[in-house]
């Protein structure tokens, strides 16, 4: 029987190494898609249009809203994200996992959505050391870096609605970490209902024949 995708949610706080870890998943693993966002903010140095993101003006991601082009939108610190509905719903409907690397508010609205989306959270080991990946990636002023620390206060509230933290501390343990998550949710009563209806029904039937 073919096995259906898992929409994967991943979130965490900004600095926490989310996208290092996604970049890695998909390099190391060959069976995930990751879901390519479109956002208002500036390009940083070495970002590419659609690789990290689809850099668009406020206009047009205004656009897409109304065209009903996104399964979840959000603002954060100023700028709109928001996940292309597209590629998501190929990827399932072609059996492979689906990556979204998204904020708190847009991971609530995709569980609503999808009951059986897997959420996970990237947690720093401390953090003393998410202020130290922030300030040494380089890429943020002192304003937005402020701004996205006091982001992280709200999102620390949220946590509790996620299935599982991950811990980066090593890289290469938490993609194994994040892998095995994922692997495993598909073993789930819930993520196998047809298959266990199947088999139901087929005891049915040779109860029958007995
Ligand atoms: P996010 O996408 O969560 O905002 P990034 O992936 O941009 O975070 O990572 C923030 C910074 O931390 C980057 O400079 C990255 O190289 C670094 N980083 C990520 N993961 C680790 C790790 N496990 N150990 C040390 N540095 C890391
Ligand atoms: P950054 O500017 O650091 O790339 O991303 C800022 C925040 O936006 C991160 O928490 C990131 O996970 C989130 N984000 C990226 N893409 C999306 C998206 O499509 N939807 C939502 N809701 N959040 C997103």
């Amino acid at each position: 029987m073919k096995r259906k995708g898992i929409l994967v949610v991943v979130s965490g706080f900004s600095g926490a190494g989310k996208g290092t870890l996604m970049k890695q998943l998909v390099r190391t693993y060959d069976q995930y898609a990751l879901s390519v966002s479109m956002t208002t903010r500036a390009p940083r140095p070495g970002e590419t249009d659609g690789r990290e993101y689809f850099f668009v003006s406020r206009d047009d991601f205004e656009e897409k809203i109304r065209e009903h082009g996104l399964i979840e939108y959000a603002q954060y610190c100023g700028n709109y994200y928001g996940t292309p509905k597209a590629y998501v719903e190929k990827q399932l409907l072609d059996g492979r996992d689906v990556i979204l690397e998204i904020e708190i508010q847009g991971a609530l609205k995709v569980k609503n959505q999808f009951p059986s989306a897997l959420l996970l959270f990237v947690m720093p080991p401390s953090i003393k050391e998410l202020q130290r990946r922030l300030c040494g990636r380089g890429t943020e002023t002192e304003e937005v870096i402020r701004a996205r620390l006091s982001r992280a206060q709200a999102e620390a509230e949220g946590i509790e609605a996620y299935d599982y933290l991950v811990i980066n501390d090593h890289l290469d343990t938490c993609v194994a970490q994040m892998h095995t998550l994922i692997q495993g949710a598909h073993c789930t009563p819930g993520r196998n209902g047809v298959f266990i209806e199947q088999i139901r029904n087929q005891l049915k039937e040779l109860a029958k024949g007995e």
